[in-house]
């Protein structure tokens, strides 16, 4: 059976810039390969199955050649697998898509191309530059600034230099001071603004601005380098004008994937960059319930729990009317306000509770309170954290449960282990401000358990007066 090949056009960075049928692809995918320009956060919305390739770093930290990736392309298709080929930005914008796209036509491989949002356009709009604009350029050019290899077409150094439009040079880092002298030696007015745009669309998004005769040394002095854009042309001073600043760019949040959805919307929606560690995999366990008969209270210790217990429940042909006689408890107020959504009431949370002589508790592995009869209705297994990036990379965690901060703990290596000091901890509620401190992080900031109130939290320790 023949498979398929998508090059999949990732977008600039910002995993949220993917279109919707890439995310489905990603999801869809036996085999995905990617390289150094891809946020690998988008790496998520791929299957727990899924055999991921990072074709820009191998073990000897050598880039697969590209004859290699090609041959990787057709015979994992040829073997029937469904193959993506994640490419920074557009895959037929440099970065050699349409190379691909032809061997695998010569070879008879079935291939689709799927569009993604060029960093030559949505790059400059991270910065407030419109590319094209009425009173300063009315079109556009995009270069590539790597130009050296043998067999590739010169660039025309006179005529772009005497294009009106704005100038944007894709892999021109190396090449940078070559390519400001090129234009003013060719008659482009050396005061002609220039933006140099790092990471763009990322938390580690950074930007310079000068023109052709100082751009040069302000690059140097701030150390800026690949991947960057090089944009040349009035349109740069729009960006004083234009680059709207958000209350938490820059910050770089690790939450747990994926039920915190509205922490992930209320961060982004502030300039946050989230990306998401896995939770433990929740394997559902039989249990006896004809133990509840004679208990006098039933302790919730986990909403996962609660879900479990209701389907044994229904199981057993029963319903929540068999706990009209015994009081709920809720092991924290998380709890408690879930059950409230779900449709119950707590008569009390812990620890400020007086539990009765026969109260029966669901959780999962062992007993919170000792003196009742447990029962353990799922299994965890933890998943182990490949995280998008170093910890070091991150200026926060979120720790929504403690169920949350355990599992991420489980997760990590040894040496992540060592590297949690440095990364803030924000949590929701005290019982975790404790077991995060004991777990080794330093900083562990204490929010009310709402998420207004943790992204409130986490904009006023990040906002700089
Ligand atoms: N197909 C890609 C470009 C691939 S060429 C696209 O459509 O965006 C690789 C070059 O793209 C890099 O050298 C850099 O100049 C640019 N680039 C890609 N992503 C970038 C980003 N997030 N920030 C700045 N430059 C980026």
């Amino acid at each position: 059976m023949n498979g398929r090949v998508t090059l999949l056009g990732a977008g600039p960075g910002d995993p949220e810039l993917l279109t919707l049928i890439g995310r489905r692809r990603l999801s869809e995918a036996d085999v995905v390969l990617y390289d150094r320009l891809i946020d690998p956060s988008l790496l998520a919305f791929t299957n727990d199955q899924a055999k991921l390739i990072d074709v820009g770093k191998l073990p000897q930290h050598h880039k697969v050649k590209q004859s290699e990736i090609n041959r990787m392309l057709v015979d994992y298709a040829q073997q029937g697998q469904k193959v993506v080929r994640l490419k920074a930005g557009d895959p037929y914008v440099f970065g050699r898509g349409g190379e691909e796209a032809q061997v695998l036509e010569k070879a008879g491989v079935n291939f689709e191309v799927i569009p993604g949002i060029t960093s030559a356009i949505a790059g400059l709009a991270a910065v407030g530059i419109p590319i094209t604009h009425r009173d300063f350029a009315s079109s556009f050019h995009i270069i590539t600034g790597h130009h050296k290899q043998d067999g590739q077409k010169q660039l025309d150094w006179e005529n772009i230099a005497h294009q009106e439009g704005t100038l944007v040079f894709l892999m021109g880092m190396a090449q940078f001071p070559t390519i400001c002298q090129q234009l003013v030696a060719h008659g482009k007015d050396p005061q002609t603004p220039v933006a140099i745009i790092q990471w763009a669309t990322q938390w580690r998004q950074r930007m310079a601005i000068g023109d052709l005769t100082t751009i040069n040394q302000i690059v140097e002095e701030q150390h800026l380098s690949s991947p960057a854009l090089i944009v040349v042309g009035d349109v740069v001073k729009l960006s004083a004008q234009l680059n709207v600043q958000w209350p938490l760019q820059g910050v770089h949040v690790l939450v747990p994937f994926s039920k915190q959805q509205r922490l992930f919307n209320q961060l982004t929606d502030r300039g946050a960059t989230v990306d998401f560690y896995r939770r433990a995999v929740k394997t559902p366990l039989a249990a006896d319930l004809t133990v509840l008969d004679d208990a006098a209270a039933l302790l919730v210790d986990s909403i996962a729990a609660y879900r479990q217990f209701v389907q044994l429940l229904v199981a057993a042909d029963k319903d929540l009317r068999c706990l009209a006689d015994k009081k709920i408890l809720a092991a924290n107020r998380v709890v408690a306000r879930h059950l409230r959504a779900a449709g119950l009431i707590v008569d009390g949370v812990l620890p400020n509770v007086k539990l009765p002589d026969n109260f029966v508790e669901i959780g999962s592995g062992q007993a919170v309170v000792a003196g009742g009869t447990f029962l353990d209705l799922y299994q965890k297994q933890p998943q182990k954290i490949s995280l998008p990036f170093d910890l070091a990379e991150f200026s926060a965690v979120v720790f929504p449960s403690t169920d949350s901060l355990h599992d991420f703990l489980n997760a990590l290596s040894a040496t992540q282990r060592g590297e949690l000091a440095g990364l803030k901890a924000f949590v929701m509620g005290p019982t975790i401000k404790q077991a995060a401190q004991e777990a080794g992080f330093q900083k562990v900031i204490d929010c009310r358990p709402k998420v207004a109130a943790t992204v409130q939290r986490i904009e006023e320790e990040f906002t700089v007066d």
